[in-house]
C-alpha cells in the first residue's frame, strides 16, 4: 500500500527523522491558513499524488508570499498533474502539502529495499540526490553505496556511519546523518515497509538533515497489523475496481487487455495469463478468486470482470481442489443473470464435482463454450474475442 508524501513524513517523524515543517491542505483558503500556521517568507506548495517525478512535471511550486501560496494552491488543485511515474493519464491532485521552504545545501538520496537474492534488508545511498536513482544505477552504479543489514542485529551505526561517509556528508553533519538512516530503518522495520526511499535527502544552511521527499510504501499482507498505517489509505488513488475487490478479499488486479480472468489459486491465474498471452491475448486482469470462495464471492468477481468496460470476453478456468466448481458455476450463473451476460465466455472447469458444475453451467440457458484443456480454453476465448 501508498501512502502519501506527507503522511510518510509523518510516519517518519515518529521516528526521530527530521522533515520540515508542513500541514496538508484541501482548499486555496486551507493553504494560506497553513503558510500562515508555518510563518517565514518561503513556502513550497506540493502536489500530493501517488507518484513520483512530480518536481519536473510543475507540481512543486516555491510561493515567496500568501498570495502566490494562493494561487499556486488554485492551479494545483483539480488539475491532473503527468508525470514520468503516473503513465499518461495522469493523476488529479486533490490535496496539497504546504511546507517551509529549505534553504538546501545539496541533495542526496537514501533509500531502503528488500533484496531478495540476498534475503535481507539493505540500505542505498548515493551523493546523486533529486535526479532519478534508475537514471543513476544506470549510468554511474559506482555512485550507490549499500549496506546490508544482518536481521539478527539490524541496521548498526557504523554501518549508516560508513554510507554518510561514502556519499560525502560534511564531517560535521555524519551523526544526524546516522540518526536518520537508523531512524529510517527502525520506521521500516516497525512499519512493515516493503520500500522506502528518501530522495532527496538534504543537508541545509544551518547545518541540518532533513528528509525533503518520503515515499513510504507497506507490505499489504502485514497491514493487518498496522490500524494506523491502514487509515492512511487513499481510495482516490486506487482502481475502484481494486477496492471493490479487496472488500470481498479478492485478490484483483486491473491490467490493461480485453481477456477477462476468473482464476482459483495465484499459480493458475499467472498460468492462464500466460498462456492468454501464448495464444496472442491479452489479460484484462489477474484475478485470484481464493480457495474458499462462496457463490457470493464468486457473483462479485464476476461483476468486477464484467464492470470493466475493455473485457470483450471472459475466461474461468477452476480447478477444483478446495473449491468446489458446483459453486463456482453458481456464481458464475448468478452473476450473469444479475448483470446480464453479453459477452463470450469460455469455462474450463476440472477437479471435485466437476460433473455438477458443468450440468448447472448446461442447464442455466447461459450461452457458454465448454473446454476441455487450458490451451483449449486460451485459444477458444482469444479467438471469440478478436
Ligand atoms: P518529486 O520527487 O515528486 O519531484 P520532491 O519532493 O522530491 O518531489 O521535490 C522536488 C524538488 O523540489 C526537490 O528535489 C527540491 O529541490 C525541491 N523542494 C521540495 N520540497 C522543498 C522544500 N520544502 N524546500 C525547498 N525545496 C524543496
Ligand atoms: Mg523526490
Amino acid at each position: 500500500m501508498n501512502v502519501h508524501e506527507y503522511q510518510g513524513k509523518e510516519v517518519l517523524k515518529q521516528y526521530g527523522v527530521v522533515v520540515p515543517r508542513g500541514h496538508v491542505a484541501y482548499t486555496p483558503e486551507e493553504a494560506v491558513d497553513a503558510a500562515k500556521k508555518l510563518g517565514g517568507d518561503l513556502w513550497v506548495v506540493k502536489a500530493q499524488i501517488h507518484a513520483g517525478g512530480r518536481g519536473k512535471a510543475g507540481g512543486v511550486k516555491l510561493a515567496r508570499s500568501l498570495d502566490e501560496v494562493k494561487a499556486f494552491a488554485s492551479e494545483l488543485l483539480g488539475k491532473v498533474l503527468v508525470t514520468h511515474q503516473t503513465g499518461p493519464e495522469g493523476k488529479e491532485v486533490k490535496r496539497l502539502l504546504i511546507e517551509e521552504g529549505c534553504a538546501i545545501q545539496k541533495e542526496y538520496y537514501v533509500g531502503m529495499t528488500l533484496d531478495r537474492s540476498k534475503g535481507r534488508l539493505v540500505m542505498m545511498a548515493s551523493e546523486e540526490g533529486g535526479t532519478e536513482i534508475e537514471e543513476v544505477a544506470a549510468r554511474t552504479p559506482e555512485k550507490i553505496f549499500k549496506e546490508v543489514v544482518d536481521p539478527a542485529v539490524g541496521l548498526q551505526a557504523f554501518q549508516a556511519r560508513r554510507l554518510a561517509y561514502s556519499i560525502g556528508i560534511p564531517k560535521e553533519l555524519i551523526n544526524k546523518a546516522v540518526k536518520f538512516m537508523l531512524g529510517l530503518y527502525q520506521a521500516f522495520v516497525d512499519k512493515d515497509c516493503s520500500l522506502a526511499e528518501i530522495n532527496p535527502l538534504i543537508t541545509t544552511k544551518d547545518g541540518q538533515v532533513m528528509a525533503l521527499d518520503a515515499k513510504l510504501n507497506f507490505d499489504s499482507n502485514a497491514l493487518y497489523r498496522h490500524k494506523d498505517i491502514v487509515e492512511l489509505r487513499d481510495f482516490d488513488e486506487e482502481d475502484p475496481k481494486e477496492i471493490e475487490a479487496s472488500k470481498y478479499d479478492l485478490s484483483y488486479i486491473a491490467l490493461d487487455g480485453n481477456i477477462g480472468c476468473m482464476v482459483n489459486g495465484a499459480g493458475l491465474a499467472m498460468a492462464t495469463m500466460d498462456i492468454i498471452k501464448h495464444y496472442g491475448g491479452e489479460p484484462a486482469n489477474f484475478l485470484d478468486v481464493g480457495g474458499g470462495a462462496t457463490t457470493e464471492k464468486v457473483t462479485e468477481a464476476f461483476k468486477i470482470i464484467l464492470d470493466d468496460p475493455n473485457v470483450k470476453g471472459v475466461l474461468v478456468n477452476i480447478f477444483g481442489g478446495i473449491m468446489k466448481c458446483d459453486v463456482i458455476a453458481n456464481g458464475v450463473v448468478e452473476a450473469a443473470k444479475q448483470v446480464g451476460l453479453d459477452r463470450p465466455l469460455v469455462v474450463r472447469l476440472e477437479g471435485t464435482n466437476v460433473e455438477l458444475g458443468k450440468e448447472i453451467l448446461n442447464q442455466s440457458g447461459l450461452k457458454i463454450v465448454a473446454a476441455d484443456s487450458m490451451a483449449d480454453a486460451a485459444e477458444k476465448i482469444v479467438s471469440l474475442v478478436n
